[in-house]
């Protein structure tokens, strides 16, 4: 009798697909100890969006959540998720980052890696597989499934024989997208088979109500395992169910390990987790449902939300066909990669700026930048040669691989830290996400005060929750939440002034009761506080703005609301900034909404056409805003970590 492995994701993949990710230890906790006597295969327990997630929202040490997994989950086999060069980061790290992070990994508690690179380009593997197999663990090596005219099963059949030879104990299909089809698993499964010796995995998504069948035909061509979620996580832009799949496979005489008495204390557990998610608004039931649209756009279902999300906060929801159509053809001028992060960000924020700008590669992302120069890797076919060098310029393009390019840096990191660093461990967070990982030190030195005191109760969004703060001036008890549109009766208008993270999707807020609501004030939304600042709407005097060439916006944005509720800001900073600008003068504005980044230029500097002033961080993405002209710097007017809007005057060149 052929047996047939489960790896169960629901705190994973289900997690991150279904409820962003936002799952805390606390919440799961009582449940691994059942978890680990359910017969799985593998629990998919950590990697992925986890660890920036932990950071970010959870306040909590993502090493310190695997230990206590690992400590109540003895049994099984615990798996992570990782991209390859990438680590759990967006951008390439250099080699001795990737192994110490698999190191620290697997000393940490997990036993198989799942290894992959958004291009399949399999140098960008072999380090973190070589590594992983030095440490006497599992490397699942990784084929990002897609289709286009340069996929083949030849091509993909080559790539699973470099992942033989580097070492890899497993092969896994990834269909991050939910587009494979029971045909193509059956013929793509039977290929890897013949051609290496080798348990396969199969893992994708049920978004376009394919996975059921995807699975039945990947097993009847002799896959191994197949990646399943607990029924109550299961479905929609998440795995298929693990309970269904065991009947169904049961009845055709596959031997299944799994002990169905504890999948049902599993499932009602979660049962009561998701009923939480689907009260406070993070589960929305569009994810649930199944869209025949990723068939013909090929987006995975968390692009997709992305997408729609960063068209919301641009209010640009009317261009969300034009969006979707744009997607495939950028995917094509940048050579078919395959849509996983971060190409799909990447393609996806590259389709819309294309739209918005009304121009395509008007505004180009530095990681689109990056990705034509080769640094993530060679891409499945070549880019368009034209695009590319309207793209780069003269930069030359990188011929070997990026990471050799890149000096050691995790010494480098653990001196910069100090003791702000615990152990290696902070280390290696610090190196994935800079800022993030210094906040949560920060925030971890005061024993998560801050955040405990101002974590409200969860909210249902569809109630008009209100969603003010303690301390609140001037301004108490008229900050709500709901969903409406982002402009209020009195003529006022609010916006964030710090940031909200890309893949948090920013609650529309509306304020009333007052006349006069200008002025900043913090908000508190999810357990993480914004300072936010309200405006005059734009029917308020321009002409009366008392603004001067030198901080236009940054004052306001500077201010950790509420200490410092300023005086009525009076007009919005679009209609503020040609203001500041004296004749003769180049402003220089936004040229999307985003979060100042990075400032990189000084007042009085003299810069040149082309060079950088300010880098914009949106929709996960880096935007150089450069000189248009060549000039002195006469004022900035960014200050960095506060948002801004298309046109906000950012630097004026004179
Ligand atoms: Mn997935």
């Amino acid at each position: 009798m052929k047996k047939v492995n489960f790896t169960e994701t629901v705190l994973r993949d289900a997690n991150q697909s279904l409820i962003a990710t936002r799952l805390p230890y606390d919440k799961f906790e009582p449940i691994l100890e059942t978890m680990d006597k359910a017969g799985y295969y593998s629990c998919e327990v950590w990697g992925g969006a986890t660890f920036d997630v932990c950071l970010r929202y959870l306040q909590e040490d993502p090493w310190e959540r695997l230990r206590k997994i690992r400590a109540k989950m003895p049994n099984t086999k615990l798996q992570m998720l990782l991209r390859g060069q990438n680590v759990l980061g967006y951008k390439h790290y250099p080699d001795d980052v990737v192994r110490k992070f698999v190191e620290h990994s697997i000393k940490n508690g997990i036993d198989i890696i799942r290894i992959f690179d958004a291009l399949n380009d399999v140098r960008n593997l072999q380090v973190a597989v070589e590594e992983t197999v030095k440490r006497g663990a599992h490397a699942s090596g990784t084929i990002c499934y897609t289709t286009s005219p340069v996929h083949t099963l030849d091509k993909y059949v080559k790539m699973v024989k470099e992942l033989k030879e580097m070492g890899c104990a497993s092969i896994c299909i990834k269909d991050m997208a939910g587009i494979m089809s029971p045909k193509e698993s059956y013929d793509l499964v039977s290929a890897i088979k013949d051609a290496v010796d080798l348990p396969v995995v199969v893992h994708t998504h049920c978004t376009t109500g394919l996975a059921f069948m995807t699975d039945l035909k990947a097993v009847e061509a002799g896959a191994d395992v197949i990646d399943t979620a607990i029924s109550p996580f299961s479905g929609g832009t998440s795995q298929p169910a693990t309970e269904t799949l065991a009947y169904a496979l049961r009845q055709y005489g596959y031997q299944v390990d799994l002990d169905d008495k504890a999948l049902i204390k599993i499932a009602d557990f979660f049962k009561s987790v998701r009923a939480d998610f689907i009260a406070d608004g993070t589960l929305d039931p569009i994810s649930m449902s199944t869209d025949t649209q990723c068939l013909n756009y090929q987006i995975p279902g968390g692009m997709l939300s992305n997408l729609i999300s960063q068209l919301k906060m641009m209010n640009a929801m009317d261009k969300l066909d034009e969006a979707l159509a744009e997607t495939p053809k950028v995917r094509a001028d940048m050579g078919y990669p395959p849509l996983v992060t971060p190409t799909s960000q990447m393609i996806g924020s590259q389709a819309v700026q294309n739209v918005l700008a009304g121009k395509r590669y008007k505004v180009v992302g530095k990681e689109i930048k990056a990705y034509c120069r080769g640094e993530y890797g060679r891409t499945p076919a070549p880019i368009d040669p034209e695009i590319q060098k309207q793209i780069l310029g003269d930069t030359p393009v990188l011929e070997g691989r990026y990471a050799d390019t890149l000096e050691p840096a995790f010494e480098k990191a653990k001196k910069e830290l100090g003791d702000k660093a615990h152990n290696d461990e902070d280390v290696l967070s610090y190196i994935a996400f800079p800022q993030v990982a210094m906040a949560f030190f920060e925030d971890r030195a005061t024993g998560f005060k801050k955040k405990k005191e101002e974590k409200p109760p969860m909210k249902n969004a569809t109630q008009t929750a209100n969603m003010e703060t303690a301390p609140m001036p001037a301004w108490q008890g008229h900050v709500y939440y709901s969903n409406v549109p982002a402009s209020v009766s009195n003529g006022c208008n609010v916006r964030p002034i710090q940031p909200f993270a890309a893949t948090y999707q920013p609650p529309h807020l509306k304020m009333w009761n007052r006349e006069d609501c200008s002025g900043n004030f913090t908000v508190t939304v999810d357990g993480k506080s914004y300072a936010v600042t309200v405006e005059r709407a734009a029917d308020a005097a321009p002409a009366a703005a008392p603004v001067t060439a030198a901080p236009v916006a940054a004052p306001v944005a500077a201010a950790p609301a509420p200490a410092a509720v300023a005086a009525p800001v009076p007009a919005p900073a679009a209609a503020a900034a040609p203001a500041a600008v004296a004749a003769g003068e180049t402003p220089v504005n936004s040229p999307m909404p985003g979060n100042v980044f990075k400032v990189e230029c000084k007042a009085g500097q003299a810069v040149k056409a082309g060079d950088v002033l300010v880098v914009l961080e949106a929709m996960k993405m880096e935007i150089e805003v450069t000189a248009p002209v060549d000039g002195t710097v006469k004022a900035i007017s960014a200050t960095v970590g506060t948002a801004v809007n298309t046109d906000d005057l950012l630097v004026v060149l004179g």
